[in-house]
């Protein structure tokens, strides 16, 4: 908290793992608690925090609607002190003086090792730590994990976005079946005892990998794919730029379909 008029300056360090917002919401109790205190005749609070002025001025909050309720009696103790409160928003980092000042001092709070003031955390805050710890853990067994190796070389990160790729439904299933490197291809049908040999007329397994980036059969129609691809500007062709492409989804599994079209494998995959 700072005050230019009384060159007042506080800061306070809170205890790990709240919100931003929490911090926000806890910041405005002080001050109204500060000019419930000093009692100064007209006050202007300021704050780079859309949603705590946005939850202060409707009275109700989803994330810590128990620092809301906090705040209220705050704020008419205040008045009935006879001080005129008003907020104000004001931007972030553009060198609005009061603002860097407070930007100082809790960069200052931030760094002290001993908590000044310990917060009960909100619910919202208690699910976002179960939800990061549950994604550690998943992360952890999936990096740890011995099967499934050819689907982490395309999605390596649980908490990643793991987009169905395709225009269509028929294309949609094609992309999943190439990522999970479970399909109709002669490897994948020896597996299961649907084919004699599941070998390649170039005597490898005809795996979604040998097809994609290996076969010596298949170079000029590989060549094509991956023109294409690099025509969208992503920089080279890998497994996961094919079958898990972050840019140009459309592009990609377009030119994919019109590989495995080439290809005569369309049909088999
Ligand atoms: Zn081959």
């Amino acid at each position: 908290m700072y005050s230019p008029g009384l060159q007042v300056t506080q800061s306070r360090r809170l205890s790990n793992r709240v919100s931003v917002f929490t911090a926000e919401v806890v910041a405005f109790i002080w001050a109204v608690q500060w000019v419930e205190e000093v009692r100064p005749q007209q006050v202007v609070i300021c704050s780079d925090s859309t949603a705590a002025l946005m939850a202060l001025q409707g009275g109700r909050s989803r994330l810590r609607p128990d620092l809301i309720c906090e705040l209220q009696p705050a704020l008419y103790r205040a008045e009935l002190v006879g001080s005129r409160l008003g907020f104000l928003w004001v931007p972030a980092h553009v060198g609005v003086e009061g603002n860097e000042a407070v930007d100082v001092a809790a960069k200052e709070a931030l760094g002290r090792e001993e908590v000044d003031v310990n917060v009960t955390m909100g619910i919202s805050e208690y699910y976002r730590i179960i939800k990061e710890e549950i994604a550690r853990r998943w992360q952890k067994k999936w990096e740890g994990e011995k099967r499934g190796r050819f689907y982490y070389n395309i999605q390596n990160d649980v908490s990643g976005e793991n987009i169905t790729q395709g225009n269509n439904r028929r294309e949609q299933i094609i992309m999943t079946r190439l990522k999970l490197g479970h399909c109709g291809l002669a490897w994948g049908l020896f597996r299961i005892g649907k084919h004699h040999n599941g070998l390649c007329e170039c005597g490898e397994k005809v795996t979604v990998q040998h097809v994609l980036m290996e076969c010596s059969k298949l170079t000029t129609e590989r060549r094509e794919l991956f023109s294409a691809v690099l025509d969208t500007g992503i920089p080279c062709v890998s497994m996961r730029n094919l079958l898990n492409p972050v840019q140009h989804q459309r592009a990609v599994v377009k030119a994919v379909m019109d590989f495995l079209v080439d290809t005569d494998l369309h049909s088999k995959v």
